[in-house]
């Protein structure tokens, strides 16, 4: 019955004939309203100067701290490619490269426990700006998230936007991702929007050793960096990333980046890696970064999540047309599958249980 809202039906079920679910009038407007945010998000942007530019699926490690899903190489025996967690290091470049304004509507592939709000893939809003500080960062952006609701005929709480330090959040709400709307708001659809800034840079992980907060590439303050140069207070810096909530969720996240080699080396030094590790994952940017990178800075924004927001679902796969189960099998096609033994034998693999 693609009647109703087909909540009533299993997950497995819908997900099988998703061809069919997707006639249901809120699916069918949801698929539409996706298409509807990426144009005014793409209006936007390109209005600005920002060019939009694709990068690579098949890449390298690039942590966000998750686990990567990797991929045989056929042609470089027991070698594997990684699907990117995020393009960050890719933008990076792009602005080594003398972009000064880069987006993309990225694909990123994250291999972590699915929730409500997680999945293995979701899109983002990708985009880089060199010669910022973060507030130029969090201005655009806020601009963008501002003609986009207003395009879809959203109503926002508070503009701009208010601020918290994460202190602060921390010490309020208990978390840094909080919900500021009365419950009238909350029943008439109203996005309620708010920044949290100055976390730490470095936290400590459940081993007890110091791991990053958000990705490594982000930046100190400017007074903390000397401090971060000589190992001091580590776990008392602060650094320059930013975080937009709505509604309870975290719908982006970005930074101002390290672009001096010595500190983005310090950094991988501060989080366990050696010399060598260093330079056989991450020693291509830190040779880009010699060859003079412009002060960058950038932002994610999460599609699925704004979406989910937007249009008051409670589930990710409500907003994608294909999405995966909660058991992460894919819907319609029964994946992940065997591979045959001709394939196996090409990838050079063997299965060994
Ligand atoms: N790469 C980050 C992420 O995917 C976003 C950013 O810092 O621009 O969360």
């Amino acid at each position: 019955d693609v009647s109703g809202d087909g909540m009533e039906i299993d997950e497995e079920v819908r997900l099988k004939y998703r061809y069919l679910d997707l006639r249901r009038p809120r699916l069918a407007r949801n698929m539409r309203s996706r298409g509807e945010l990426l144009k005014h998000a793409r209006d936007f942007l390109i209005a600005r100067d920002f060019v939009e530019i694709e990068t690579p699926m098949l890449t390298k490690t690039t942590p966000e701290g998750s686990r990567d899903f990797i991929v045989p190489s056929r042609l470089h025996p027991g070698k594997f490619y990684a699907l990117p967690q995020s393009p960050q290091q890719y933008k990076q470049l792009l602005m080594v490269a003398g972009f000064e304004r880069y987006f993309q509507i990225a694909r990123a592939m994250r291999d972590e426990d699915l929730r409500a709000d997680r999945g293995f893939e979701h899109s983002q809003i990708d985009l880089e700006m060199s010669f910022v500080e973060r507030e130029n960062v969090m201005k655009t952006v806020e601009e963008l998230v501002i003609y986009v609701m207003d395009k879809m005929g959203k109503k926002i709480k508070e503009k701009p936007f208010p601020i918290f330090s994460y202190a602060e959040a921390i010490k309020k709400f208990g978390q840094d991702k909080f919900d500021l709307r009365s419950d009238s708001e909350k029943k008439d659809g109203t996005l309620s929007f708010a920044w949290v800034m100055d976390f730490p840079v470095f936290e400590k992980a459940e081993n007890g050793s110091l791991t990053y907060s958000h990705n490594p590439f982000t930046a100190p303050r400017k007074e903390d960096v000397e401090k971060l140069l000589a190992g001091q207070d580590l776990e008392k810096l602060v650094s320059l990333q930013y975080d937009l909530v709505c509604n309870g969720h975290e719908v982006a996240g970005g930074g101002i980046r390290i672009s001096r080699p010595e500190v983005l080396k310090k950094v991988f030094e501060v989080l366990g890696h050696s010399a060598k590790e260093v330079e056989r994952q991450f020693g291509h940017i830190i040779d880009a970064f010699r060859y003079g990178a412009p002060p960058h800075g950038g932002i994610a924004l999460g599609v699925e999540r704004l979406l989910m927001i937007v249009l008051g679902e409670s589930y990710l796969r409500e907003v994608q047309a294909f999405p995966m189960t909660s058991g992460g099998k894919t819907a319609v096609m029964a994946a992940p599958q065997d591979a045959t033994k001709e394939q196996l034998k090409e990838m050079h693999l063997r299965i060994t249980q």
